[in-house]
């Protein structure tokens, strides 16, 4: 874990460029990659002390690593966190983070909304510890501060939301968890914390998804965890010990990803909101979300608390499930995967693939319906997108 030092007023791109680990005796422009599992002792002083922790050093890469440590520092510079610990995983983030601040017993209130792995872990594993959650609509804020129980501990949320682009509005929320003593915890991952920082709106812990729009290019998987010190110090004491730390690898693809998200993101969010005014007016086409388009219910929230829409846009094919099959076999260039916020554009079949372990019920209750697509708009040129898209439309 490492630990925001200074408080420097450097701009996000700036921090995003020149946030860097110390240099080695070699005086590297690039931080080099740091592919070692364990670091030297001076001798048996440095060696008791490091242990006991009276020093911030790094001692074995399960614990830390320069280049996690770098990761992490950005990471918490982009978010205004105190301190924050890199995983293997988007999902390792999320396992985490609950595991390490749960008791048995506890409830969580979570949006009904959220990413498949995290809901099936809530229903199908934390059961098991006697760990229960209740759900609320994402269109229906009013209803959160009834399901709070005295064992509720975290208020946990996504904004936007996997795969159906609603917006919650981050500010109520943190009200709510303020004044009943909760944990506020939201998934950042579709935005980025480019586009959006939830802390501003009380936020306790940020996780990311760092396969996404960190990253960027479809390369590793990374997961990462911010906020409060206090609460990260428990969140770093779990995993430490359980081990689902980033490679140093991977952290090194991640901080230098960073470095280009904020030009990667706006082109991201250009070409998607090109695309999402294209599809509104298609006759192909029975509905369009998207957080930037004024159509979107949640338009002036998105407004308020993002900086431009994110690069994902949902949309309905006319003719329901066999309309929506012909549309995916007629696309040619755009990719057929369940990943998102790479700098290939991707298409793909929620009610199929990343959402296919909730029954249709379950899904119609989050917004997914089986005709549904979700684009995930990438780097190449707005007008090959288009053509891709219209041409798969009019098959
Ligand atoms: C992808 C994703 C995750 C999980 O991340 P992995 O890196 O795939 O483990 C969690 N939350 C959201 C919103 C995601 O999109």
């Amino acid at each position: 874990m490492k630990k925001e030092s200074d408080n420097s007023t450097r701009k996000f791109e700036t921090e995003a460029v020149r946030t860097q680990t110390e240099r080695s005796q070699f005086l590297e422009h690039s931080t080099p990659m740091y592919l070692t599992s364990s670091f030297v002792f001076e001798d048996a002083e440095d060696m008791r002390a490091s242990f006991a922790e009276e020093k911030e050093r790094n001692i074995y890469s399960r614990y830390s690593n320069p280049n996690s440590n770098e990761f992490i520092d950005k990471v918490c510079k982009m978010e205004g966190a105190e301190a924050g610990f890199a995983f293997a995983s988007g999902m390792a983030a999320v396992y985490s983070t609950f595991v390490a601040l749960l008791e048995t017993g506890d409830h969580i209130v979570s949006a009904k909304s959220i990413f498949g792995s995290t809901h099936t872990l809530f229903t199908q594993f934390f059961p098991k510890w006697d760990v229960s959650t209740s759900y609320f609509d994402v269109n229906d804020l009013d209803a959160v501060e009834g399901l709070i129980t005295p064992k509720t501990k975290i208020l946990y949320a996504e904004s936007p939301t996997n795969p159906g682009v609603d917006v919650l509005d981050l500010e109520a929320l943190g009200k709510i968890a303020k004044k009943h003593d909760l944990i506020f915890i939201i998934d950042n991952c579709f935005a980025s914390p480019y586009l959006q920082q939830p802390i501003k709106f009380g936020a306790d812990l940020i996780i990311h998804s760092g396969t996404k729009l960190m990253d960027g290019q479809g390369r590793v998987l990374a997961g990462i965890t911010v906020g409060s010190s206090e609460l990260m110090d428990k969140i770093y004491r779990f995993a430490r010990i359980t081990g689902p730390a980033l490679s140093p690898f991977n952290a090194w693809v991640l901080s230098k990803s960073l470095e280009t998200l904020a030009i990667r993101v706006d082109r991201h969010c250009s070409n998607a909101l090109q695309l999402a005014t294209f599809l509104e007016a298609h006759p192909n086409v029975e509905w369009v979300k998207y957080p930037f388009l004024k159509s979107h219910p949640k338009y002036e929230i998105a407004k308020k608390q993002m900086k431009a829409g994110g690069c994902v846009v949902a949309f309905e094919v006319k003719g329901g499930l066999e309309a929506g099959r012909n549309f995916f076999d007629a696309i040619r260039m755009l990719s057929l995967s369940a990943n998102l916020g790479d700098s290939r554009s991707i298409v793909t079949h929620p009610a199929s693939t990343t959402h296919s372990k909730l029954t249709s019920e379950e899904r119609q209750a989050v917004g997914i319906s089986d005709g549904m697509v979700r684009v995930s708009v990438g780097l190449e040129h707005i007008d090959d997108i288009i053509a891709d898209i219209t041409q798969a439309l009019e098959k």
